[in-house]
Order: C-alpha cells, then sequence, then structure tokens
C-alpha cells in the first residue's frame, strides 16, 4: 500500500479562488453579450458515441487521430470525451428537431473539452471553451454577425494585442476542383514534404499549409490558393462578410493561407490571434460549416459558429476587468453563546429560517469561542449578529452598534424590519 500523495492528472488544473471569480465574470459576460444577440444556452454531454466526431471532426483530423481520450463503455460501445463543440451541438439540432424552429437557431456553451495533447502553458488536457453556433441560415450576416460577438468579447474581456485573420474556404464543390490543383503541387514537390504531410497528400492536402516544417513551408510559398480560386457564389458570399464586418468596424486581415484544425469549415474561416499568449497564441477561431448537419444524419443544413478558450482569454485578458463584483453580503451572522446541543441546533434552525426569508445567513462551523464568531462576524462584514444563548437572544445592529433581546423565532422578522428602515 502506499500513502504517496494523489494529484491531479498532467494537463489538468484546478479551478480556486480567484480564478473561480474571474471565469464567473467572464461567463456573466459573455451570456450578456450572447443572449442579448439571441443566443439561447445549450449544453451536450460530456462524452458522445465516438462515431460523431469520427464523422464529424474527421477521420484525418490530428484532434480524431491522435488527441481523443476514447473507452468503451460497460456494453462495449466506443464512447469519447468531447474534444469539441461543434459536432455535439449540430448532434443535438437534429435529435431535437430543430429545424421545425425559426431559423437560424442560435446556441451557445461554456464547457469544458478534453485533448490529449502535450501539456504547456495555455495547452491543458482538458480546457474549457465558450463558444456559439447559429444553424440554419447562410446569410452572410450569420457569419459577420457570429465574428463581431466574439470580437466584443475579446474587447470587453481587455484582451490586448488581437489580430482577426479571416479567408474563405469556398463550398465543398469549389474546394474539390482546387484540391486537385493543391495536390498536384504537393506531389510535384513531394521530397521537401515532412512525412505528416505527405501521408496526408490523399485525405487532407490543406493542412500542409498548416506546418511549421521548414521544406513543406518553402514549398506552400509557391502553392496554389484556395481563395483565388472560389467559385462565383463563395467569393460573392466571402465579400458580403466582408462588408458587413467593415460596417461593424471590425479589423480583420485576410489570410489566404488560414485553414483549420477540422475537416468541417466550408466558406468563411477566422482566428483570432493575441500576441500577448506567447507560442500558444490562437485565443478563439471558427467558421462555416455547411455540411456537417447533413453529415451526422440531419437535413442539409447551413451552420456558423465559433469557439473560444477560456484559460487564454483569462491569461491574455485584462485582470482587473475579470474581478466579478463581490459575494453578497451576509445580512445575518447567528452566533452561538454556548456550545450545547439545544443551543446550537436552536441558532442551526435560525440560519435556516433566515435564509427561506431571503436573507443570506452564515454561522460558525468550527467550534469557536463566542468572540471568535464576532470576529469573524465582522471580518465577514454582517450587518446583523444574533447572539443565541441559553437563557435569551440578543440582536446586535452591527452599523449602529445597538443591542437588544429578541425572541429567537422573532430575528427574522426584526432584521429584514431594520433593514427596511435603513
Ligand atoms: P479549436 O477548437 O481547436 O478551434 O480551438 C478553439 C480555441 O480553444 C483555441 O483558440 C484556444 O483558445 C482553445 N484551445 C484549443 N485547444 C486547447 C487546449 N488544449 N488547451 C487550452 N485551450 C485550448
Amino acid at each position: 500500500m502506499s500513502d504517496s500523495k494523489i494529484k491531479a492528472p498532467r494537463g489538468t488544473f484546478d479551478v480556486l479562488g480567484d480564478q473561480a471569480a474571474s471565469r464567473t465574470a467572464l461567463e456573466v459576460r459573455a451570456r450578456s453579450i450572447l443572449e442579448g444577440a439571441g443566443y439561447e444556452r445549450i449544453e451536450t454531454p460530456a462524452f458522445e458515441a465516438t462515431e460523431l466526431f469520427a464523422r464529424g471532426v474527421g477521420e484525418s483530423t490530428d484532434i480524431v487521430k491522435k488527441e481523443m481520450f476514447t473507452f468503451e463503455d460497460g456494453a462495449g460501445r466506443s464512447m469519447t470525451l468531447r474534444p469539441e463543440g461543434t459536432a455535439p451541438v449540430c448532434r443535438a439540432y437534429v435529435e431535437h428537431g430543430m429545424h421545425k424552429r425559426r431559423q437560424p437557431v442560435k446556441l451557445w456553451y461554456l464547457s469544458s473539452f478534453f485533448r490529449h495533447e502535450r501539456a504547456q502553458a495555455g495547452r491543458y488536457r482538458e480546457f474549457w471553451q465558450v463558444g456559439a453556433e447559429a444553424l440554419g441560415s447562410e446569410d452572410p450576416a450569420v457569419d459577420a454577425e457570429s465574428i463581431t460577438l466574439l470580437a466584443t468579447l475579446l474587447a470587453e474581456t481587455g484582451v490586448t494585442d488581437v489580430r482577426l485573420r479571416l479567408s474563405s474556404l469556398g463550398s465543398v464543390e469549389s474546394r474539390s476542383e482546387y484540391r486537385e490543383r493543391l495536390q498536384a503541387h504537393l506531389r510535384a514537390h513531394e521530397d521537401s514534404l515532412s512525412e505528416d504531410v505527405r501521408s496526408r497528400i490523399e485525405l487532407n492536402p490543406l493542412r500542409a499549409f498548416d506546418s511549421d516544417h521548414p521544406g513543406t513551408r518553402t514549398v506552400m510559398a509557391s502553392a496554389p490558393r484556395l481563395l483565388e480560386h472560389l467559385s462565383t457564389e463563395d467569393a460573392a458570399h466571402f465579400e458580403q462578410v466582408r462588408a458587413l464586418l467593415d460596417a461593424a468596424k471590425v479589423t480583420y486581415e485576410i489570410d489566404s493561407t488560414l485553414v483549420r484544425g477540422l475537416d468541417y469549415y466550408t466558406r468563411t474561416v477566422f482566428e483570432f490571434t493575441s500576441a500577448s499568449l506567447g507560442a500558444q497564441s490562437g485565443v478563439g477561431g471558427g467558421g462555416r460549416y455547411d455540411g456537417l448537419v447533413e453529415r451526422l444524419g440531419g437535413p442539409a443544413t447551413p451552420g456558423m459558429g465559433w469557439a473560444a478558450g477560456i484559460e487564454r482569454i483569462l491569461l491574455a485578458g485584462d485582470r482587473s476587468q475579470a474581478t466579478p463584483a463581490a459575494p453578497p453580503p451576509v445580512e445575518l451572522f447567528v452566533a452561538i453563546d454556548d456550545q450545547g446541543h439545544d443551543v446550537r441546533a436552536a441558532g442551526f434552525g435560525l440560519v435556516s429560517e433566515a435564509r427561506t426569508a431571503g436573507l443570506t445567513a452564515q454561522m460558525d462551523l468550527g467550534g469557536r469561542s463566542l468572540k471568535g464568531q464576532l470576529g469573524h462576524a465582522n471580518a465577514l462584514g454582517a450587518r446583523f449578529v444574533a447572539i443565541v444563548g441559553v437563557e435569551q437572544t440578543t440582536l446586535r445592529d452591527m452599523q449602529t452598534g445597538d443591542q437588544q433581546p429578541v425572541a429567537t423565532d422573532a430575528v427574522v422578522h426584526a432584521v429584514l424590519r431594520g433593514q427596511h428602515d435603513l
């Protein structure tokens, strides 16, 4: 038997004190921005059938090939801890017949995700994302609104040195012709490519743009660019997205090498980075995924969305803006003048009665002396303190210092009245 301490798994972390408070503040802000724009909260399960991600995210992606936490449930079915949120949201859209609602259906989430990555600063194995998905409309205004909302969230959380890169991957049809051109280019320079890129020429040639292998980068510098081979409709769609972003005064750069790590993207793709983050500079990104719902067995449905990393927003954001409102003040502190069972029970009953009446109430749970309890009440900034004793209960107004005996069952009423009189 070993009595060594058990630690949290590699790449995971505990959320404590101030960090929990910053997260709450961020969540409140995200909620206000997104729900204000008509997004409804959705939460999906932490694990899903593995097939959802294999089909949705794509077999050739790093996420599916190397990064999923996959296990068998008791009945031998393959399950996976969610590595991303878009495929689960699309699954839920189909499962709940949301295509019958008024379109687009706009949903947001704030949940934890799991990827088996090399853990480092800003890169974890369980991390949190806030995400927004709009399903059911291919209007370029959906793209522009979605991107603008993330820009607003980053601005409001004080993320500095932000860069927004934007591109279009075209629709699946216009991309297939381009893919062939790109594959021909890659094959012509196969000897200079990294092993990884070479092995993906057939399945996922676009990912070559993401490689940091020097030989591959040289080859990619002269590679044909998808943005220059868009169909007329795709080019017009992209132009409108840009015009709308201009109208919303969102600053962006066009980056024709921008490809994202998930297979489902079509048309608009984008990524926000912050120079203040160092190596893991991605704060959030997303794009349009017009074929995904259909790929998951639903009706043909366009979609557009993004996800942004909570830890990265907090790392790159302005700490002072992340400070939430102080916890609610303690309206009644119940102190016990005797540690006997009856008095403790009377005090405990009083706290419970006060809470039921809508007051914030606390009592000492550590067996402290009366002096210690009063010190605690003071430190909490309690408005009233009821001192419950064997003989009588005393109610003290901590602001005026006035003190008077009160029947225990009249304390709540007296506090409510006392507050009212203020
Ligand atoms: P993705 O789903 O890969 O597009 O990631 C969207 C955002 O989630 C990124 O920009 C990061 O902010 C965040 N993110 C992705 N992977 C991780 C990770 N392993 N640890 C922390 N944050 C992550």
